[in-house]
């Protein structure tokens, strides 16, 4: 165990925390980062981000949070792998144990993001890894050819079936009602684009090749009239939003319902010195810009809290 106290720890290295590092960092709080099991966060599996501001062309995802990286760094952040097993916000300094390591702050900032959903079909579980993704930019490639298919109506289901029209040589898009939440842009794209094919009021009720360990189609469910259908595809991506890396809080600071950060006035939580940014508290705006920006309020927080509470 570490007697060192650090001002500030923060927990996740998507685009909440790399801002909240280049905030603190700069504010000479020498920030420990600690990235966990998708360094990066959402970012770094995206494909071309074309509505940060400040790249006209768009910039890739990975290579804009390797800047914000880069840039963290460069005014002293420190980071570390590590997974939090626990933590104690009940005494101060804030406890966090990684397993390993136990590490005591001042000050938290929670920017621990949130990952891909599942559908949560026994048949999908047992096919990750062998067909069934959650990432099209990480496993796109090996569907050169075949003939595969996106979950969700979303705009991440959307850019799923966009991107993977590079490799596949058709992508059926399968959402569960008539209506998207897509932007408008998006959906137009995906309807425009001759390899992919809509499939509107369609469930999936079981991932077919659990035997062969190898997926070779869907069972399907029309959700209108509960027809049962079948289709051949070798690949399954899910694009069906995200849940957010809080449980480790529970109990400690406030979750809703669905397991987000409640947070008031911006980033804060009910603990005084632990602040909570970007996609683990945002369920309405969700975008990289906006995640940006609460990181940097979560770090002018806690450069306020410490003036306060000295360090
Ligand atoms: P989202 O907007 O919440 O959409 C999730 C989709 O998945 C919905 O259509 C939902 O269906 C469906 N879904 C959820 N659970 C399901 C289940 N169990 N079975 C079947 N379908 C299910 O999530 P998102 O697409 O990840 O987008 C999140 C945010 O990031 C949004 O603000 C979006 O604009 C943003 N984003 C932006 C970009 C971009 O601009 N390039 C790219 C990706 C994401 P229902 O509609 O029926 O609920």
């Amino acid at each position: 165990m570490s007697s060192e106290i650090r001002d500030t720890v923060i927990l996740g290295s998507g685009c909440s925390g790399l801002t909240a590092a280049i905030y603190a960092a700069r504010a000479n709080l020498k920030p420990l980062v600690l990235e966990g099991h998708e360094p990066g966060g959402q970012l770094s599996i995206t494909t071309l981000v074309e509505n940060f501001p400040g790249w006209p062309e768009g910039i890739q995802g990975p290579q804009l949070v390797e800047n914000m990286k880069l840039q963290a760094a460069r005014f002293g952040t420190e980071f570390r792998m590590g997974h939090l097993v626990s933590v104690d916000l009940s005494k101060r300094p804030f406890a966090l144990n990684l397993g390993k390591e136990t590490i005591h702050t001042r000050t938290l900032i929670i920017a621990s993001g949130a990952s891909a959903r599942w559908l949560g079909l026994p048949s999908e579980q047992a096919l990750i890894g062998h067909g069934v993704s959650s990432c099209a930019t990480c496993d796109g490639f090996f569907f050169s050819g075949r003939e595969i298919a996106v979950v969700g109506g979303g705009d991440s289901a959307m850019e799923e079936a966009l991107f993977l029209t590079r490799f596949a040589s058709k992508v059926t898009l399968l959402h569960r009602r008539e209506h998207f939440r897509a932007s408008r842009i998006m959906l137009e794209r995906a309807i425009a684009h001759p390899n992919i094919v809509f499939r509107t009021n369609t469930a999936v009720e079981e991932v077919l090749g659990v035997e062969e360990k190898e997926v070779r189609g869907l069972k399907l469910r029309d959700t209108l009239t509960g027809e049962l259908s079948e289709l051949p595809i070798s690949g399954l991506f899910l694009g069906i939003g995200h849940v957010p890396n809080a449980k480790m809080f529970a109990g400690q600071i406030d979750l809703d319902d669905d397991g987000y950060v409640r947070t008031h006035d911006n980033v804060m939580t009910r603990v005084p010195g632990v602040y909570a940014c970007g996609d683990v508290q945002d369920r309405r705006y969700r975008q990289a810009i906006t995640a940006a920006g609460s990181g940097c309020m979560a770090a002018l927080e806690v450069e306020k809290y410490l003036e306060e509470h000295g360090r």
